[in-house]
């Protein structure tokens, strides 16, 4: 059977879908962090953001910024985070990629990012980022 999002995307899932075109689907995540938490899904079932072809990506971050600007000018949301878990580890939870876009309002009692991991001191960042440059794969 295929995974909720492609369900949803199917419209055999109900959802309240605030974005649709013939690549990407965006809908309200059923549990959401402030009002406006929205999942933006490409309607591809592909599992990681690497996954996704490069054709898509663009459409897919566009989509985004239409609705972070959507989410400030109807909503009133005075920032918004925009994340990927991108993988188990990073806790993804259903293996289809989406970005959610949470909308954050002053005092809502949410930090950043960098409330995730504490700050890791020492390590080696020129080897760190030679093995990046070295795996990084070509266009
Ligand atoms: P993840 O941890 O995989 O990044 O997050 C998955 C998100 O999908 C969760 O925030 C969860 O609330 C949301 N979600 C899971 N199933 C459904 C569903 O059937 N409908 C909607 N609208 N959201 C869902
Ligand atoms: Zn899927």
């Amino acid at each position: 059977m295929r995974c909720v999002f492609c369900r949803i995307a199917a419209r055999e899932v109900p959802a309240e879908v605030v974005y649709e075109d013939d690549r990407v689907i965006a809908f309200l995540d059923i549990n959401p962090l402030n009002p406006g938490h929205t999942l933006v899904v490409p309607k591809v079932h592909v599992e990681r953001l690497s996954d996704l072809p490069a054709e898509l990506c663009g459409p897919l971050l566009g989509a985004a910024s239409r609705l972070a600007r959507a989410a400030r000018e109807a909503l009133g949301a005075a920032g918004v985070n925009l994340v990927v878990n991108d993988g188990r580890a990073a806790g993804q939870a259903v293996p289809h990629l989406h970005l959610h876009l949470v909308p954050r309002f002053p005092g809502d009692g949410g930090r950043s990012l960098h409330s995730l991991l504490p700050v890791r001191h020492g390590l080696d960042l020129p080897e760190i980022a030679r093995k990046l440059r070295d795996g990084i794969s070509p266009r």
